[in-house]
């Protein structure tokens, strides 16, 4: 029979975790595959920790992994995935916003020949009309901005076949952008649609500041076209400075210079000062990923671990 493992990464999650279980594995009893599932604690504060080893040591079929600390979902996922050795893997979060209840519909798609098999969300249910708009408009900018196209409204709850799964082990870039890593690598795709759910208990680690660093992150490691936009725009600033500085020569020569030109040397100063910062700020933003990079450090350490026995 063909083996699939569910992947949770969990941060600070002791809540939900328990109604968690009982609702996945009501799914997954009901499919006809070999299934197990991993849990990665990313560093939790509250007794996630604990939680996870009770459910691991009552299930044979459950195993946990311990962060050494608190690395971040991407990475935490990462940890998981790299200890997948089943035909598939399926990646959901703890807080029951992707519903277990659509597993088997993924693994329908997997069954029908996909290799990664995405969850499409058609509304959701529980947020604001503030944070929709703006998930809205991060996709948008992707989709511009980017040379891999990321589906919309598409988060990280996914199966993944084999190979995505071998071919995502090979990319072992520390900053890590899923949604595109999962679109990048490419094979046969397909998406399924759902109705994403409010979180059932325990609070959401996102806030702006989070989906700022997020789409920086979505921009700068998928495209360089911001560093292509600065050398534009430091062009076109030259030629305007130029042009400008033409102006305001043949007007002093001809008219003479009665008040200093300071309001032309103000906007030329300001805005070419302008300029420059963006295209610095533009291009320090990629060097200090290339500085990341280099360092080759691991992506993350385990503290303990307790595979899936059966
Ligand atoms: N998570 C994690 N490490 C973190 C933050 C979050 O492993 O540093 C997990 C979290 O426990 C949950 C999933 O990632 O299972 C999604 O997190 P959250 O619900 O906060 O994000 P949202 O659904 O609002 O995007
Ligand atoms: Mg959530």
């Amino acid at each position: 029979m063909p083996k699939l493992t569910v992947v949770v990464p969990a941060f600070n999650e002791a809540e939900v975790l328990p109604i968690f279980h009982e609702r996945l594995w009501k799914v997954l009893d009901g499919l006809s595959l070999q299934c197990d599932m991993l849990y990665v604690d990313d560093g939790s504060r509250d007794s996630t920790w604990d939680i996870m080893q009770s459910l691991a040591a009552a299930d044979p079929r459950v195993g946990a992994l311990k962060l050494s600390r608190n690395f971040g979902k991407e990475i935490a996922l990462t940890a998981g995935l790299d200890h997948v050795d089943a035909d598939a893997a399926i990646v959901i979060d703890a807080d029951l916003q992707d519903p277990p209840e659509l597993i088997p519909e993924l693994v329908a798609q997997w069954q029908a020949g996909h290799d990664v098999v995405y969850a499409t969300r058609s509304a959701r249910a529980g947020e604001t009309g503030f944070k929709r708009f703006t998930a809205a408009a991060f996709y948008r900018t992707m989709e511009m901005m980017s040379d891999v196209a990321v589906p919309r409204d598409t988060g990280d709850f996914r199966l993944l076949s084999r190979r995505a799964l071998n071919a995502l082990a090979q990319l072992r870039e520390r900053q890590r952008f899923m949604k595109g890593l999962f679109t990048w690598i490419g094979y046969k795709q397909i998406a399924v649609r759902y109705m994403r759910d409010p979180r059932k208990a325990g609070k959401t680690k996102w806030n702006y500041w989070r989906l700022a660093q997020f789409a920086m992150e979505g921009i700068t490691s998928f495209s360089i076209a911001p560093l292509r936009l600065a050398t534009w725009t430091g062009l076109a600033a030259s030629v305007f400075a130029f042009l400008l500085g033409i102006k305001v020569l043949a007007k002093a020569l001809m008219h003479g210079d009665p008040v200093p030109g300071y309001p032309s040397l103000m906007v030329a100063v300001l805005f070419l000062g302008g300029i420059q910062l963006l295209a610095l700020g533009v291009i320090g933003e990629y060097l200090g990923r290339n500085y990341n990079e280099s360092k080759q450090r691991p992506l993350y350490f385990i503290e303990e671990e307790r595979l899936p026995r059966a």
